[in-house]
């Protein structure tokens, strides 16, 4: 007896997914269009990109920056006036971070990106290895988090780009909000909202935010893009990990979920920036970086105060 396959809702091709929270299973290229879809739609719907821009995006060589650099390619590379620049931050992290840097050259240089990479070591006179082995109060990813932001935050204004874009996708997304409610973290939730501009801080974009996990895996393996999987040695430190378990397992029963938390958290968000107001921003008195107190959390976290 042939096994019956499950066939495209929209073709009848033979069907590579099952998307529960929309009922639907599609094909390859149906499932390639609905992923380019929501990506355009939510470019569209949070962030302008106009003319003659630079657009920086932060590229370590995993899944979801590769995602975000072919479709961004694919949506706007024959448009002269624009320019996608691929920032990467080598952070010091033995054999993982050698290997992802490996596959961020290998998809820049085949869809002909212009290619930066930085280091800590060179930026900040040392590794994440190095300060992970030192005496710490804080988990690797604090450290590796806000140097990384902060590195690539002045490549991205020294190279004159107008927008920096991250390859968060739904579930880092509904993870986030998930930790600041249980943080009971409201003023850092308004910061996750689409940005305005502000001087010193490039304009965030994650043009994935629509996108589960699991698609942004499966749209890198149909369309042959080179992403590195392997996992960081400190991943086990993170403290979105409790998060993260907790949010699969309520997707799982509950199809949808990350969704509708992302959904509320949009509605709530333009309430809760009245009521919290961006602070001032100030330029650190050490390294001249934009921050909100006198010295940025990189400085702070180097501990050069
Ligand atoms: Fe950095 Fe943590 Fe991500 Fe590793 S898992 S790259 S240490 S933020």
């Amino acid at each position: 007896m042939t096994e019956e396959k499950t066939r495209c809702m929209k073709c009848n091709h033979e069907a590579i997914i099952y998307q529960p929270y929309s009922g639907m299973h599609l094909c390859k290229k149906h499932f390639t269009e609905d992923v380019e879809r929501k990506v355009k739609l939510t470019i569209r719907k949070n962030y302008n990109i106009g003319k003659n821009e630079k657009i920086a995006v932060a590229l370590s060589g995993g899944k979801d920056s590769c995602v975000a650099l072919y479709i961004l390619n694919k949506i706007f590379g024959k448009r002269r006036d624009l320019e996608l620049v691929a920032i990467t931050v080598d952070e010091g992290i033995s054999v993982y971070r050698e290997r992802s840097i490996g596959y961020a050259k290998k998809l820049t240089s085949e869809i002909g990106v212009k290619h930066l990479i930085h280091s800590f070591a060179d930026e900040y006179d040392i590794s994440l290895d190095e300060l992970a082995a030192k005496e710490r109060v804080h988990g690797a990813c604090s450290y590796c988090g806000v140097l990384r932001k902060s590195l690539v935050n002045r490549i991205a204004l020294d190279i004159g780009a107008k927008r920096l874009v991250t390859g968060h996708n739904l579930d880092d997304e509904a993870q986030t909000i998930m930790m600041n409610h249980l943080g009971g973290d409201v003023e850092r939730m308004v910061r996750l909202s689409p940005p305005r501009e502000l001087e010193g801080l490039v304009l965030r974009a994650k043009p994935l935010r629509k996108i589960p996990e699991n698609e942004v895996e499966l749209y890198a393996k149909v369309n042959d893009i080179p992403v590195d999987i392997s996992l960081c040695p400190y991943k086990h430190e993170a403290l979105r990990n409790e998060v993260r378990l907790m949010l699969d397992d309520f997707e799982q029963k509950h199809p949808g979920t990350k969704y509708s938390l992302q959904k509320g958290f949009d509605k709530m968000v333009g309430i809760l920036a009245k009521e919290f107001p961006q602070a001032e921003i100030k330029k650190c008195t050490i390294c001249g970086q934009a921050c909100t107190a006198d010295v940025c959390q990189a400085c702070r976290l180097l501990g050069k105060t």
